[in-house]
């Protein structure tokens, strides 16, 4: 029997929306599900407030050290409710822009939560749908830990920070990956007092160990306190406040704490046929790899699963790709690394804290880690290297536009040894 739709799409994230889009523009007849707000985590309470909040805070932080450019500035303020206004507005934007998209591409949207009833048939606010196929894509939240639940008010998750309508003066964030990190960059720059407390040896640890140890001397410059090795036993709240018990037996006070501990895949029917992608399917918990799934699945577009670039934004930009130092044997690989302010650019720019390492086998590329201001873009480049497996050789004889922040690749190449 004829289904009603070719595709059945649960969750309207990165990864619904791109399965949906390209479904309906290679005519299919799509209908998606969601539950919450069009765009998902990414576009509601991810990527795109963080990333605007942290450009206010970027700006901030330069209009602070601009006495060095020869740029007098007085009586800079921060009005966080203009900047907590601007993050929902440029949100509602984009949100607003995907709505357009799919009406335009003829996609059925039920603002429902979505059941999987079997491989062809969805349930959502009492109707059923068939479906030729169905993909889910309902995302993750953040992990609760036992003892430290989340009360909204001084145990927070990133959805909290991100509702925050006026800054603490003080908090404990518990977590050094990307989020726990952006969190810290965008917080600190408003001067709050932040403190970091991480259970591994060092901050960031899924980066390459020279990047990690970068971002802790960047953290200690800018006043960031952190500890690693050390894991929270206890939280405990009174007088509205935090107070936090380390495994080294110091004790943390502060007016909140943010729990950036990783997130759980969203729970959904288990069934045979049916394709689970993005942070449900619960590998890469990234938007970009989230997307590129979607398209593989549904257009057929096959992707390298081991070169999901990693980027970590703030002032200066971390991003990496492919293998990490520390998990190589020694004898095994060349290395080539350059401090950023070696870059012209870097020093027109006043933006000197950074480095940029590249690993190399048997002539290409295996791993390249970056510490600078651009590192998202640039780290793009490598990728692209990799994936087309361009030699050293071929690199080199690329031309670099100078002055820029992409001659670091050449530089690092020409010191491979
Ligand atoms: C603070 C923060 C910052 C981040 N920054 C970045 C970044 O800079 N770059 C990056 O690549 N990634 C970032 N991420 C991760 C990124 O947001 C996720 O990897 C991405 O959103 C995953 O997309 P998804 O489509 O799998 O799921 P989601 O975006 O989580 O979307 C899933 C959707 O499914 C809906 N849903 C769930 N169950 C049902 C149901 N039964 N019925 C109907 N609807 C349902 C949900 O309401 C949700 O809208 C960040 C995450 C956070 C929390």
């Amino acid at each position: 029997m004829e289904k009603d739709f070719d595709f059945g799409i649960i969750g309207s994230g990165p990864a619904g929306y791109t399965a949906a889009l390209s479904a309906a523009s290679s005519g299919k007849k799509v209908v998606l599900f969601e539950k919450d707000l069009i765009g998902g985590v990414c576009l509601n309470r991810g990527c795109i407030p963080t990333k605007t909040m942290l450009h206010s805070a970027e700006i901030y932080e330069y209009i602070n050290n601009s006495l060095d450019l020869g740029i007098c500035v007085d009586n800079c303020k921060v009005d966080f409710a203009k900047i907590a206004e601007r993050k929902r507005a440029v949100v509602e934007k984009l949100r607003n822009g995907l709505e357009r998209s799919f009406k335009n591409a003829g996609i059925t949207i039920v603002n429902a939560k979505a059941a999987i009833l079997d491989k062809n048939t969805i349930e959502a606010d009492g109707k059923t749908y068939s479906c030729e196929q169905i993909i889910a894509a309902v995302g993750s939240s953040p992990r609760i830990i036992n003892g430290m639940e989340y009360d909204h008010k001084l145990i927070l998750s990133s959805d909290d920070v991100l509702d925050f309508e006026n800054l603490p003066e003080s908090i404990v964030i518990i977590g050094s990956g990307a989020i726990g990190i952006e969190f810290s960059r965008i917080l600190s720059a408003f001067n709050v007092d932040v403190t970091v407390v991480e259970i591994a040896p060092n901050l960031l640890p899924l980066a390459d160990i020279e990047v990690s140890k970068r971002v802790e001397r960047i953290f200690k410059s800018k006043g960031i306190k952190f500890y690693t090795n050390t894991s929270v036993e206890k939280i405990e709240k009174s007088d509205n406040r935090v107070h936090i018990k380390l495994s080294n037996g110091e004790n943390l006070e502060a007016d909140c704490t943010l729990l950036a501990v990783g997130r759980v895949p969203n729970e959904v029917e288990k069934v045979d046929g049916v394709t689970y992608i993005g942070d449900a399917a619960g590998s890469i918990q990234l938007a970009h790899f989230a997307s590129k799934q979607a398209l593989e699945k549904v257009i057929q577009i096959p992707f390298d699963k081991t070169l999901v670039p990693s980027v970590v934004y703030g002032n200066p930009e971390i991003a990496w790709i492919g293998k990490r130092e520390q998990d190589l044997e020694s004898g095994t690989y060349q290395k080539a690394m350059i401090p950023i302010s070696a870059l012209a650019k870097s020093q027109c720019d006043g933006a000197l804290d950074g480095m940029m390492k590249i690993l190399v086998r048997d002539n290409k590329i295996i791993g390249a880690h970056i510490v600078s201001k651009e590192a998202s873009s640039l780290i793009q480049q490598l990728v692209i290297a990799m994936q087309t497996n361009t030699t050293v050789e071929e690199l080199k004889a690329v031309c670099f536009a100078h002055p820029t922040y992409s001659e670091g690749i050449f530089e690092c190449l020409m010191r491979l040894q």
